[in-house]
This record gives structure tokens, sequence and C-alpha cells, in this order.
């Protein structure tokens, strides 16, 4: 065993105690470092209900139930977090009761804490700012309101039933800074998740207009192919792997024949109809392995690999058998065209331009031998 696997196995260990913990679904895992994040928070209050039993401010009965109601709501958080039972709700995040949750808690310790009392407003703001991430404005008005009205019911009712700690002037006071605190710091929440709002539709915008950009950087726009620029990526790739010996691969450029024809008699729209047609025909027969992006005007350069030796032309001719009886235009449907090629195999260590010219020349001569047909590099060498 090496050092780094001794190194590793504790942080990997570690590693995945925290996926069976937090969840490995890294959405489901946020809100639950979340809610345990508060949990925290609430562990520090039950240090200090112990704390004020000890120094005899707070009555520990009183402390043990809300300790243990605490204990129960942060359990119960949890498990509804983790089992998944949260994501059937519109705010899988269950950001509104964790807050009510919260916000009564405090309450309580604000009603058991005697001459303490103060100290808990600072948790009862801390509570609104948690739920900062996912606070529209539905629900910070709804927080508000429920924190404004449990913490002046609660001032209310301590300063009826023990004046001595709970002076009503000194409750007076303190609701005047829940009311003016509480609706600020959730204004401020409502901004916020709104700039998070926009901030993730311009995300979205900004990704698609970059698939856009890909799509019209590397496509043709008449046909959808790819274009020259990505067909000659696709070469350059395909030339460096063939150099390190991985693969073979043949060049062949395709021209529709008498395509000037197709447009001076039919119109340019029908040119362009044939075209698509063809370019998709194309794309549908050859192999999945092969591709074929255009070239220019009605010229296509296909990159082919795995040829069969001793029948180079076997994709080229299933396209050619498929256009004989093709439908390539809807305006002219009794229009049939046909294509000639010419095909080069990619000699290792040489530039990809000697194989495209080659595949030309060979183009040339399907040309004058009558169109319609495929000849081979070697062929033209041969003859
Ligand atoms: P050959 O059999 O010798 O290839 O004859 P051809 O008529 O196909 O060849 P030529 O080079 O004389 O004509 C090509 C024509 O293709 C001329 C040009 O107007 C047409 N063309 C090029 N690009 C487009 C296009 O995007 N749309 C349309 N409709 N026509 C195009
Ligand atoms: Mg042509
Ligand atoms: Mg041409």
């Amino acid at each position: 065993m090496s050092l780094t696997d001794n190194a590793s196995a504790p942080a990997s260990l570690w590693a995945s105690f925290l996926d069976r913990v937090l969840s490995t679904d890294p959405k489901q895992r946020l809100r639950i470092v979340r809610s345990l994040m508060s949990a925290l928070v609430f562990v520090v209050c039950v240090g200090l209900i112990v704390y004020c039993s000890i120094i005899g401010i707070m009555n520990p009965a009183h402390g043990g139930v809300l300790a243990g109601l605490i204990a129960v709501s942060c359990t119960a958080f949890y498990v509804a977090l983790r089992s998944g039972w949260n994501e059937r709700f519109s705010d899988p995040s269950l950001t509104l009761p964790q807050i009510v949750a919260a916000l009564t808690w405090i309450c309580g310790a604000y009603a058991i804490t005697n001459e303490g009392h103060g100290g808990t407003l600072i948790l009862f703001a801390l509570v609104l700012v948690f739920g900062i991430f996912n606070m529209n404005a539905r629900r910070a008005r709804l927080s508000t309101l429920y924190a404004i009205v449990a913490m002046g019911g609660t001032m209310l009712f301590k300063s009826v039933t023990d004046p001595l700690h709970y002076p009503a002037k000194v409750e007076l006071m303190y609701f005047v800074f829940v009311v003016t605190v509480m609706p600020m710091i959730s204004q401020l929440a409502t901004q916020l998740n709104s700039m998070r709002g926009r901030l993730k539709e311009q995300k979205r915008e900004l990704e698609s207009a970059v698939v856009r950009i890909q799509e019209l950087a590397t496509r043709d726009e008449l046909t959808g192919l790819y274009n020259r620029r990505q067909i000659t990526q696709v070469l350059g790739e395909h030339a460096a792997r063939s150099n390190r010996g991985v693969v073979k691969f043949w060049v062949a450029v395709l021209d529709l024949d008498h395509f000037k024809q197709v447009n001076d008699t039919w119109g340019h729209h029908v040119g362009d109809e044939v075209l698509r047609s063809f370019a998709q025909m194309a794309a549908s027969v050859l192999r999945e392995t092969d591709v074929i992006g255009r070239w220019g005007g009605e010229e296509f350069l296909a990159v082919m690999l795995s040829v069969p030796p001793h029948d180079p032309h076997a994709g080229l001719e299933r396209l050619r058998a498929k256009l004989a009886d093709a439908q390539v235009s809807e305006s002219v449907p009794h229009l049939r065209i046909t294509f000639s090629a010419g095909m080069a195999a990619y000699d290792e260590h040489s530039e990809v331009k000697q194989a495209i010219e080659r595949a030309d020349k060979a183009l040339y001569i399907a040309k004058a031998d009558g169109r319609n047909r495929t000849v081979t590099a070697s062929d033209v060498a041969a003859s």
C-alpha cells in the first residue's frame, strides 16, 4: 500500500460518511446543510438553556421541555429532507415551515429566560437571515407577519403574567425593535432573492447563447451539416489519430451533377431544397462513424472511417442507390438528382490537403467519365 493510499483512506471514509448524512444529490445536500446550520444555532441555544438553568434565571423544567421540542423539530426536518419527502412540495427547502418552527422556539426561549430574555431577540432576527436563500416575497411577508404576531403575543402574555421580569414599558421597546427590524430583514432577503433569480435567468440565457454561437460557428446554415471550418477541424483530428496509428480514414469529395440546371430550371429555392434533402439523406445513410460536411456550394466533403479496403465505394454507393428514386423537392416531386464523388485514403504523416487534392482529381475524372459515379485516387493512379 502506498503512502497516498494511507492518506486517502480516511478522506474517502469521511467523504462517504458525508454522502450518507448529507445525500449525494447536490440540491438536497445544500438544503440539508442549511438546515443543519440552523440546527447548530439551536445546539448553542440548548447550551444557553443549561447555562441559564444553572445560574438560576430559568426554571430547568421549562428549559428541558423547550430543549426537547427543539431536538424533536430539528430531527423531524432532517428526516424530512434526507428521506426526500420534502421534494413533493413546491418549496422543497421547507423554508417557511423551518422559519415558523424556529421563530416559535425562540418565542418559547424569550418566555422562559426571565431577565435574560432580551438576548433572544438577536436569534429571532437571525432566523429570517437563514431564509435569505429561499425567501420570495410571499414567504417573506408570511414569516414577518408570524414573527410579529407570535413575539407580540408572547410579550403581551409575559408582561401581564410576569411583569416583574417582563415590565410592559421594556416589552414595548422590544416590540418596536421587532416591528422595525423584522420587516427590514425580510425585505432585504426578498431583494437578494430576486437578484439571485435574475442572475439565474442571465446564466440560462448565456448558456443558450453559447450553444447557439457554437451552432453558428460549426454548422452550415442551409443544410445543418458541419460547415467547412468544422469539417477541416474533424479532418485535422482524424489525421492526428491516424498519425498515432489509431485509425485510418478516407476523404470523399461529393459534387451534385448538373446542379446549375436545377437552379436555372426551377429556381434557387428548389436548388436550396435539393441541397437540404441531399444533406439529410447523406447524413442518415452514411455510417455513424463517418462525418459529412458542406464544403461549399453544391460540394460536400465526407471523412470516412473503416472503409472496406476491397470496396471503398460501398458507403457512397448506398447513398447513390437511395438517391436514385428519392424525392428531393416537394415543389418538383419528379425531380431526381445524382452526384459524382472522388475518394482518397489519407496517407499517414502526410498533409490532409494532399488527400483532398487527390480526391478532387478523382472527382474530376468521375465527372469526365459521365458523372453519377465514384472514382478513387488509386484508380486514377493505376489508369
Ligand atoms: P457539374 O455536374 O459539373 O458539377 O455541374 P454543376 O452545374 O453542378 O456545376 P457548376 O459548378 O456549374 O454549378 C454549381 C451551381 O451550384 C452554381 C451555383 O449557383 C449553385 N449553388 C451553389 N451554392 C448554392 C446554394 O447555396 N443554393 C443554390 N440553390 N445553388 C447553389
Ligand atoms: Mg456540380
Ligand atoms: Mg461544384
